[in-house]
């Protein structure tokens, strides 16, 4: 599918919501000088996340200690917990760069990111778990199998098959579990329902989908989400890591690379660097952990929609538009997800109808075709915004590497749905780069990545069981 023209006539619209366009335009636009000055001090703080006194960013080791030599193989499962499904995986690794997948997603139930009790989550995924092994026909077998789980949520590890979850983001809000590591909360459940699976390695998405991209493209530099949150892994080198100083056994080498899960959602949390309008700062404070995952409430999914909602909301205060419609149903929090500015950036510039219908069928409201000119913009400023700040991730990690070529591999629901963003994004790096030519020959490529939290979980459990039958720790 094309994206939509961005540009369309103006000439209907009244000068008022023009002024208010050129406005917004203003606020929400990251010129290249912002957006090489935050590539900066996100270097920094990439850095300092590294040293043992620590910073805002996390850089969490992830334990995945060697490259994948695509010669990995074998029969693994992998499941994935995300927003609104879980998906349980069966992955078959050729040993030849290649592998098959077969593959059952389960509805999470209303409600589960928020549930009082943690023992049901644990409880649904050993379910699903079940249900699947029945389906597959893999209860009978004697071997138990290898599972890779991939836990999207900021974990501390100090191996592979632990993750002490440090907090909840993107919306999940589960007691109990915070402080917590849940490889063996989940492998509770698995074990009373007797099933034959070992957890082996608890994997980060974004280091999953380095890994799996690296099995098939050794130019891999980066694996990036751009989805309900953001974040990318690469692999340092441990020598660089202070803050590993002394828990490393000595038969590792020095120039052992090693994994690291960014957790850069939480850059700038100080506000130092981010050009923020008013609407993130509401964004921010209205959100149920103010203060939190200052760049990722500006770059991901979760907050794209709730920022184009805040805007409408006060320009109808303002009365700049919507004048005399009920606002009921948009005063919700949260009711807009991605989907929205999605469609709406995918609309034709011309009437906008199915904006139109958006509005009429799930807010009630009823919107000119300069008013939704204003919203049409307004997507492409949020859209725009959010991938060139979201590259500055990317940047910084290639910089601080010194890589000056490679593939950053990419996935997540903004990244693959979103239109519009792949170039925007393209474009954001080439601007802090200043490359010129041809988007084609760009030496720093972001491209589709391989399907991490399945064969990448794959692949880090084929390790993860190498490394152990090596006896190293
Ligand atoms: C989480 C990360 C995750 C990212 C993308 C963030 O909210 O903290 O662990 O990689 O979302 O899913
Ligand atoms: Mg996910």
């Amino acid at each position: 599918k094309k994206p939509q023209a961005r540009k369309g006539s103006m000439a209907d619209v009244p000068r008022e919501l023009m002024d208010e366009i050129h406005q917004l335009e203003d606020m929400f636009t990251a010129d290249s000088e912002t957006l090489r000055k935050v590539v900066k001090h996100f270097i920094d703080e990439l850095n300092k996340g590294l040293t043992k006194k620590g910073g805002n960013i996390p850089m969490i080791p992830g334990w995945v200690m060697e490259f994948p030599t695509g010669k990995e193989s074998g029969n693994y499962l992998a499941i994935d917990l995300g927003g609104t499904n879980l998906r349980v995986v069966l992955v078959k690794l050729s040993g030849k760069h290649t592998f098959d997948t077969t593959q059952s997603k389960y509805k999470l139930p209303h409600d589960m990111r928020t549930t009082k009790n943690q023992e049901e989550l644990w409880s649904f995924i050993a379910e699903s778990l079940k249900d699947f092994m029945v389906e597959q026909e893999l209860l009978n077998t004697k071997d138990t199998l290898p599972l890779g789980f991939t836990f999207s949520y900021p974990a501390s590890q100090n191996k592979i098959n632990e993750g002490i979850l440090q907090r909840w983001t993107k919306g999940f809000d589960i007691p109990n579990v915070e402080g917590h590591d849940v490889v063996p909360l989940l492998q509770k459940e698995i074990s009373k329902r007797k099933l034959p699976i070992e957890i082996v390695a608890l994997i980060n998405d974004t280091v999953g989908t380095l890994v799996a991209s690296y099995y098939t493209d050794p130019e891999t530099k980066m694996g990036v989400i751009f989805g309900t949150g953001v974040n990318g892994a690469f692999y340092d080198v441990v020598s660089d890591i202070e803050k590993l100083e002394g828990k490393l056994s000595d038969d590792i080498p020095k120039d052992s690379p090693m994994a690291i899960n960014c957790e850069y959602g939480s850059f700038d949390n100080e506000h130092l660097v981010l050009p923020r309008t008013k609407y993130d700062v509401d964004v921010d404070e209205q959100s149920p952990r103010p203060g939190q995952q200052a760049f990722e409430k500006m770059t991901s999914g979760y907050y794209l929609g709730e920022l184009l909602r805040l805007v409408l909301i006060d320009l109808n205060e303002k009365g700049l538009m919507l004048k005399g419609q009920d606002l009921t149903k948009l005063r919700k929090p949260y009711i807009m997800d991605t989907s929205y500015p999605a469609k709406i950036e995918d609309d034709p510039f011309e009437n906008l109808e199915d904006t139109d219908d958006i509005f009429q069928k799930d807010f009630g409201i009823k919107t000119s075709l300069p008013e939704r000119k204003l919203i049409r913009r307004l997507c492409e400023l949020i859209g725009t915004r959010a991938a060139r700040l979201a590259v500055c991730g990317i940047a910084a990690i290639c910089q601080k590497r010194g890589y000056k070529t490679g593939h950053i591999a990419a996935d997540g629901s903004v990244y693959n749905l979103y239109p519009g963003f792949k170039q925007a994004a393209a474009k954001g790096l080439r601007d802090i780069y200043g490359w010129t030519g041809d988007a084609s020959s760009d030496p720093i490529k972001i491209v589709p990545a391989e399907d991490g939290s399945g064969a990448g979980a794959a692949v880090i459990a084929a390790l993860s069981e190498r490394r152990i039958a090596e006896g190293k720790s």
